[in-house]
């Protein structure tokens, strides 16, 4: 099997993330010199001999066999991010959807049933409502705060996933991972995270209780909106095994010069976050302040639901919360946000430039109700210069304050 992760000489584990992100993955020494990987732009990989081609075709290969499987830019990302999250395999997609989508499909069959948190990132219960159900596979949404004790009434015979996001991105409720993954694997449920928010660097799914760890890379790892990637991550062969079936018949492999550009941005990873995080805390508590503003959503908050799982769980946080307003009329809404200056209205974010985004969580939500009599307004801090940042949202207010 071409996944075989090859072992670190050195152990780095008791080195610091800024350390780990700038040195995994990387082996100047083969490479010349080069500090960097090489990109290899390849469908077919010529093998040798006879023997190279028997190996390959018993799956004992020790190299990539075919481009659909990445070559070895895929495999020192994807080496580098199983190591920081304390895993030991990685499957790298084209996107955080089609990593999302392939753990689903690869684990799932008809009859089966999924525990899936009613935060969930949108497009992962379209995915459940849609295809999933259509394949004879039925979705329980649950209360991202429940309890364990509640979670463990839900589980039925033929629950063979929970999936948590903790927190979600958009209400940012934090659940208690470890609870909930204890309560899963007394019945044998599979444990899946999508750690995107985190990062593999605030929360190391697998000492959590995880069981395969899903990111969109397209947000903080590669950083510079410039690139759609995802990527799952386990630390047991079996299932990684079992995952990479999957992953050959689908084909969701992400492109090369895309690995580059994503080995280049967990480069920075560290740095880039902790000023994300820097800037985000300064605007929350801002926020607060603001007579308009009813709730500020920011895990490291006290007010933010689950506050004590982040407080416990996490090491850190990044740039991405909310907050909510009261209702206010459309027009005044759009003065505010169409003259920001800084914060652009756009999907995803994790990248170097701030963004700003109205949502309205009502119609994604089937097992809560977030409260309807309000605007909820999500922000991502980029790494502008945080006075510049709060001039901008300052100024944002005055207009909204001025329709009002
Ligand atoms: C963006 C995002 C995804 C999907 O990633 P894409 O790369 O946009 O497909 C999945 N989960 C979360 C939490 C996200 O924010």
């Amino acid at each position: 099997m071409p996944f075989l992760i090859r072992q670190i000489t050195e152990t780095m584990h008791n080195m610091q993330p800024e350390t780990l992100v700038t040195t995994l993955g990387r082996r100047p020494d083969r490479e010349q010199g080069a500090v960097n990987p090489p990109v290899h732009h390849a469908s077919t990989i010529l093998f040798k001999t006879l023997a190279d081609l028997e190996a390959a075709e018993a799956g004992r290969y020790a190299h990539s066999t075919y481009g659909r499987y990445g070559t070895e830019g895929h495999r020192l990302l994807e080496q580098a991010l199983a190591e920081l999250e304390g895993g030991s395999h990685t499957l790298l997609c084209g996107s955080g959807a089609s990593a999302v989508s392939l753990v689903l499909l690869a684990l799932l069959q008809q009859g089966d049933h999924v525990l899936m948190v009613d935060a969930v990132y949108s497009p992962t219960r379209d995915l459940c409502q849609r295809m999933l159900r259509h394949y004879g596979v039925e979705t329980t949404y649950y209360d991202p705060l429940i309890t364990p004790e509640e979670l463990q009434t839900l589980i039925r015979p033929e629950t063979r996933i929970l999936m948590v996001e903790s927190p979600g991105s958009l209400t940012f409720e934090v659940q208690d991972v470890p609870g909930l993954a204890a309560a899963a694997h007394a019945q044998d449920v599979l444990v899946v995270a999508d750690n995107t928010w985190a990062t593999p660097l605030h929360f190391s799914p697998f000492e959590k209780g995880v069981d395969i760890s899903v990111h969109a890379a397209t947000k903080y790892i590669c950083g510079h909106s410039d690139v759609m990637m995802g990527a799952v991550v386990t630390r047991n062969e079996k299932l990684h095994r079992t995952l990479f079936k999957t992953y050959k018949v689908l084909g969701p492999c992400a492109a090369p010069d895309d690995v580059y550009l994503a080995q280049r941005g967990l480069r920075t990873l560290a740095v880039r976050l902790q000023q994300h995080e820097r800037s985000a805390l300064q605007l929350a508590e801002w926020l607060q302040q603001q007579p308009e503003v009813l709730e500020v959503r920011h895990p490291a908050l006290e007010s933010c639901p689950g506050h004590a799982f982040w407080k416990r769980d996490f090491s850190g946080s990044c740039g991405l919360f909310a907050f909510s307003v009261q209702p206010v009329a459309r027009e005044a809404l759009a003065a505010m946000l169409d003259h920001m200056r800084l914060f652009k209205m756009g999907y995803s974010w994790g990248g170097y430039e701030s963004l700003i985004l109205p949502f309205d969580p009502q119609p994604i939500r089937s097992a809560t109700e977030p409260a309807a009599d309000r605007q909820w307004l999500r922000l991502h801090a980029g790494l502008e210069h945080v006075d510049d940042l709060l001039e901008d949202l300052q100024a944002g207010f005055a207009r909204l304050r001025a329709y009002g």
